[in-house]
């Protein structure tokens, strides 16, 4: 891990709805160039994490400062702003529009321009926009209604909507939901270029080991809204008591995480 101040430091965060203490004093840091993996059963927390680093909930306790600046109590879209983005599916209402043309729209939605200027703006950034398709590989398939693109390809897009603000951090939740094996291979080795190539800081969840131990360079383990583990892959794997369960278990991470929280596991 680099020694330069992080990025992102989080501090005994949390957040309870009704009774349930969804995620329960977490500390963890993210660094520029960074890919972590944030892991865990259903009901973990992971979301609820996501959400209040992005400001679409607010932490009850702890702090979240990214660059230094504190995040918790601030609006997403000042969030947004200060350069932490998200993937978001593409709407359906955009879904007829072409490939570039909803990577424009992300960028003029980031330089703050009206949606109704949009029909002047039309070759706005077209060449930009180009740039970023081409580093996803669908350039190609740049003037396609986005309607008419395989899931995997959508998922592409949906990547270089989420890099047209230039986010230091982005934040997936779930990525390759949904994806093919093969398709997920392909979108993390994408988001890896990415992190390589700018410097670019990612957190996400990911469902898959095999994706895990092959993209992350860091990993924590939520179970029931708390830590309980985190390092990199292989330290995470050959963890004496996550090993036992890894090799007894499905080569799942749910099994993992509910095992060694079991086990009193902790990082
Ligand atoms: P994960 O993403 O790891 O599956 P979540 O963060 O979605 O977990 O959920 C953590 C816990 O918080 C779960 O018990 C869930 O039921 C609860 N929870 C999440 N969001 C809400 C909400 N908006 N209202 C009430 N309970 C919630
Ligand atoms: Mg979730």
């Amino acid at each position: 891990m680099s020694t330069a101040a992080p990025l992102l430091k989080v501090e005994n965060l949390g957040k309870s709805f009704g009774g349930v203490k969804a995620v329960d004093g977490i500390s963890f840091e993210l660094h520029a160039g960074e890919l972590l993996a944030l892991i865990g059963p259903n009901g973990a927390g992971k979301s609820t994490t996501f959400n209040m680093v992005n400001g679409q909930l607010k932490a009850d306790q702890g702090s979240i400062r990214f660059n230094g600046h504190e995040l918790v109590g601030q609006k997403p879209r000042a969030i947004w702003r200060m350069g932490v983005g998200r993937t978001f599916q593409i709407a359906e209402t955009f879904a007829s529009l072409t490939v570039v043309e909803n990577v424009q729209m992300a960028m003029l939605s980031h330089d703050g321009k009206l949606f109704s200027m949009w029909r002047r703006a039309a070759d706005h950034k077209r060449d930009e926009a180009l740039v970023l398709l081409d580093q996803v590989g669908m350039k190609s398939q740049a003037d396609r209604p986005c309607s008419e693109l395989a899931y995997g390809d959508v998922k592409r897009v949906e990547l270089a909507i989420a890099m047209a603000n230039s986010p230091q951090l982005l934040l997936m939740d779930e990525p390759t939901a949904g994806m093919a094996p093969k398709e997920r291979n392909s979108l993390m080795a994408l988001t890896k270029d990415l992190v390589i190539q700018r410097g670019l800081a990612v957190l996400f969840t990911e469902h898959s080991m095999d994706v895990v131990f092959a993209y992350a360079d860091r990993m924590i383990v939520l179970a029931r809204g708390r830590l309980i583990a985190q390092g990199k892959p292989l330290e995470i794997r050959d963890h004496p008591k996550v090993q036992e369960v890894y090799f007894g278990s499905g080569k799942t991470f749910e099994k993992i995480a509910e095992k060694a929280a079991a086990l009193g596991v902790t990082a």
